[in-house]
């Protein structure tokens, strides 16, 4: 389990994008809105903790992951890592202590991995562009040590192939490889396994989860995916149009959600779906509207199906529902949570 100290905090966090229309606003500066991706985050994890971020497509979670990965820069608020202000920094050797301590493992492992290189290469490279080796010996030893912490076994079958000559699950193994091999603190996994079988699935979350367990590495794990997030993590953060919504632990936001939005996304995965009282929040309507035109009011007022007028006028408060448990609706102290909703015993994938 974690321990107490937080290693990372986002305070406030925003990332807004200008809309420029033509030519004449580029040169000019001009801005015709923004895309709110990101539109004011608080969020805390503890060292070793596993944190899900949750949410449909355009919710936002993504660019969370990569202003933490230092890929985006936020627009306003901060992102502290181990209380130092990292907001601001920029620039590749400010930013390499950093990258040392924090990697980031992407979803499409297609994408990730360069096809002229082999596997070897490929995992080299962090290790040689932030100069983390003294000679060749170390080199290979480390590239070795990480493809077999990403279960590629055995390591030195795997150096001299190419990303083509791979199977999917090997793929995304090796783009773990990637990120293990700095023996980072945290990690930004963004839907690692949504494109993998189910049963590879399980493998790579064990090979997370074991890493956390050996290693006390800090996991921030992205995800559409609310039973996923359930199986891996220790709490989850539910994001919706640039928001968080709802946090809590994984068993409180999967069988005691306080937000329709987060009853919503769980009524509609069938593994976890129990509450037949709940069937006016079964269906989530409509898509998530885009952030260049956030509703005024409660952002989910126009998909929710409790919607009142408050709902369309004001904008609703964080409320806390329980120990480490905030829901961000006028009705979160009172959603009725009924039916069968206890969770089962020992579901972590590494039982
Ligand atoms: Fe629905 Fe209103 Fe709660 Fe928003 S504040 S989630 S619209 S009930």
């Amino acid at each position: 389990m974690p321990d107490t100290a937080d290693i990372l905090r986002l305070e406030g966090l925003q990332v807004h994008f200008p809309i420029q229309g033509g030519v004449l606003d580029h040169v000019l500066g001009r801005h015709r809105g923004a895309v709110r991706a990101v539109d004011g985050i608080d969020l805390t994890v503890g060292r070793g903790e596993i944190v899900a971020l949750v949410g449909e497509s355009g919710s936002g979670k993504t660019t969370v992951g990569r202003v933490i990965a230092k890929l985006v820069q936020p627009t306003g608020g901060k992102l502290l890592f181990e209380d130092r202000d990292m907001t601001s920094v920029r620039g590749f050797s400010a930013l390499r202590p950093y990258r040392r301590r924090v990697q980031m493992i992407f979803q499409d492992a297609y994408q990730a991995l360069n096809p002229r290189q082999n596997v070897f290469d490929i995992v080299a490279e962090p290790l040689r562009s932030l100069r983390l080796v003294k000679d060749a010996g170390e080199l290979a030893s480390r590239v070795s040590e990480a493809l077999a912490a990403a279960g590629l076994n055995p390591p030195d079958e795997f150096f001299a192939r190419f990303p083509h000559e791979l199977s999917g699950g090997q793929r995304q193994r090796v783009v773990v490889a990637g990120a293990l091999v700095v023996n980072p603190e945290l990690i930004v996994a963004d839907e690692p396994v949504s494109m993998l079988d189910v049963s590879i699935r399980a493998q790579i979350l064990q090979v997370l989860i074991g890493l956390r367990e050996r290693q006390n590495l800090t996991l921030v794990f992205i995800t559409h995916d609310l039973p996923l997030a359930w199986l891996i993590a220790d709490r989850i953060a539910v994001m919706y149009l640039g928001r968080l919504i709802e946090i809590g632990t994984a068993d409180d936001i999967t069988f005691r959600p306080r937000h329709p939005y987060t009853v919503a996304l769980r009524n509609a995965t069938p593994q976890v779906s129990r509450d037949p009282d709940r069937g006016e929040l079964a269906a989530l309507q409509g898509e998530v509207p885009s952030a260049a035109h956030v509703p005024k009011g409660c952002r989910f007022h126009p998909r929710c199906p409790l919607a009142f007028d408050r709902c369309r006028q004001e904008e609703p408060s964080a409320i806390e529902v329980g120990s480490q448990h905030m829901a961000v609706c006028w009705l979160a102290s009172d959603l009725p949570v009924t039916g069968d909703l206890t969770p089962p015993e020992n579901h972590h994938p590494s039982n």
